[in-house]
């Protein structure tokens, strides 16, 4: 029998969340118009919404706000962020930002304008956005299996490079700026990209002269499934794989709030000295100082420590096999869920789960909110309502991934915890069948699933 590693770390302060009766459950997500974004944090007993700033900070950490040195310009803890970046992810030149989609904007700015064509390994909705916002269009370029919940690969996140050559053959290179390769992907269930992957991905692109940039939010998590998928990094450290990973670039945005093991922050980094300059042109109008970009002296320090802390073996290893835990129960009991399991959540396919709900009647929605009325966890829906619609055509995008998202916060939870997720999950697949869809009330005209209301449709 597979075994899982304890918690690699001591628990030092807690927090008590409600546990709601199933009849305020049932009214609390009535008020949040079915809509798990919309309910109160403390109404979640086991909150699994999203992995993003709901990380648990160290005692180092904790110890290292209180050196925040909160100069408008020049804080120390900058120039120990600057300085951890560079010596981690090995980039020339790093600019601070209060979250990714900070860094998006200013990248997207910089390198996008209409007629652009950005390719990317399965599209992330702040990334997509800032990129059309700029006038470019968005080509998915992921393998197929990868849009495929059943299939079970090493790598899913890779990208087709058929696809990738198939489209510069089609618009031209001088028309793609740069290729958007997120490691791993969060939208097709966490899943790494290999390093021969990247290596080849980068080789492709500088012969056409296009750059690649990283979405690197989650780039130690893909160094964890390097180092025991792939042949000939068995034996290299999580910090040297990490390395190695961004070699293959030319910079990367990085949503601190996920492997930075923060609550806040972000970056952007690249090796181009013109593209940095015009990045801390930039950076001043929409985040802050090149010295901050939005984040305190004490976020940057907490900042620049989660990045040391989160390249320990041990850390990433528990913090891996804690989801696969989760996702091995599930499928044991034959919940239906995307394969193989991620890095940072349990993505289940709705489209199975529910499958008597046509997609228009928003299965995901649906299931994440009755989970929430089930057992007080609280998911995310990823499926339709986060697929938007198509700026031209103004339809739904219908992405063949109807899934719900049970995300797991970095240190937070136990075993413990994903047993009572797993068992009111299982609870709910043997009932599934009165379970109705649902139908917008309230569509907001971007983003829409962060503020938008549903009701049931009958
Ligand atoms: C969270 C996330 C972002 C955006 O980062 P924020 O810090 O939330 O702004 C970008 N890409 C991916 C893959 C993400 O998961």
């Amino acid at each position: 029998m597979k075994t899982y590693p304890a918690e690699p770390f001591r628990i030092k302060m807690v927090e008590m969340p409600n546990i709601l009766t199933k009849e305020e459950r049932v009214e609390a997500i009535k008020a949040a118009g079915y809509n798990t974004f919309q309910l109160k944090s403390e109404d979640c007993y086991i909150d699994l919404l999203t992995d993003s700033g709901t990380n648990a900070m160290s005692d180092r950490q904790w110890a290292g706000l209180m050196l925040g040195d909160e100069a408008y310009a020049g804080s120390r803890n900058w120039a120990h962020l600057e300085a951890t970046v560079k010596e981690y992810y090995g980039y020339k030149y790093v600019v601070p930002t209060h979250q990714g989609r900070g860094a998006e904007n200013i990248l997207s700015q910089i390198m996008c304008k209409p007629g652009s064509y950005v390719p990317g390994n399965m599209y992330f909705t702040t990334t997509r956005f800032h990129q059309e916002n700029n006038g470019a269009t968005f080509r998915d370029v992921i393998i197929d299996e990868a849009h495929d919940p059943e299939i079970d690969l090493p790598f899913k996140g890779n990208i087709d490079l058929k696809k990738l050559q198939a489209l510069i053959d089609e618009v031209g290179a001088e028309n793609i700026p740069y290729v958007c390769l997120a490691i791993t992907v969060n939208l097709a269930g966490g899943q790494p990209v290999s390093m021969a992957n990247m290596r080849s991905t980068y080789a492709l692109c500088q012969k056409h002269g296009i750059k690649v940039f990283y979405d690197c939010t989650r780039c130690v998590e893909n160094a964890y499934f390097i180092k025991i998928r792939e042949e000939g990094y068995a034996n290299k450290t999580i910090k040297e794989i990490v390395l190695e990973s961004f070699s293959y670039s030319d910079g990367a945005t990085m949503s601190g709030k996920k492997d930075g093991l923060v609550n806040i922050g972000g970056f952007l980094a690249m090796n181009d000295e013109g593209m940095y300059i015009r990045a801390r042109e930039l950076v001043v109008v929409y985040e802050g100082m090149p010295s901050y970009g939005g984040m305190t002296g004490r976020d940057m320090e907490a900042f620049a420590i989660g990045i040391q802390e989160s390249v320990r073996f041990e850390y990433i290893q528990h913090r891996v096999e804690q989801c696969a835990y989760l996702g091995d129960k599930l499928i044991a009991a034959g919940v239906p869920v995307v394969r193989p399991i991620g890095g940072h959540g349990v993505f289940l396919d709705a489209r199975k789960f529910l499958p008597h709900i046509p997609q228009e009647k928003f299965p995901a929605q649906t299931l994440a909110a009755h989970l929430y009325i089930e057992s007080g966890v609280r998911s995310m829906e990823r499926g339709i309502v986060s697929g938007g619609r198509c700026k031209i055509t103004g339809k739904n995008h219908a992405p063949k991934l109807e899934t719900v998202r049970l995300t797991i916060p970095r240190r937070v939870y136990t075993y413990a915890h994903m047993d009572i997720a797993a068992e009111a999950i299982i609870d709910l697949y043997k009932n599934r069948d009165k379970i109705r869809g649902l139908k917008f009330v309230y569509e907001p005209p971007m983003l829409r699933f962060f503020n938008a209301r549903f009701d049931y449709c009958d």
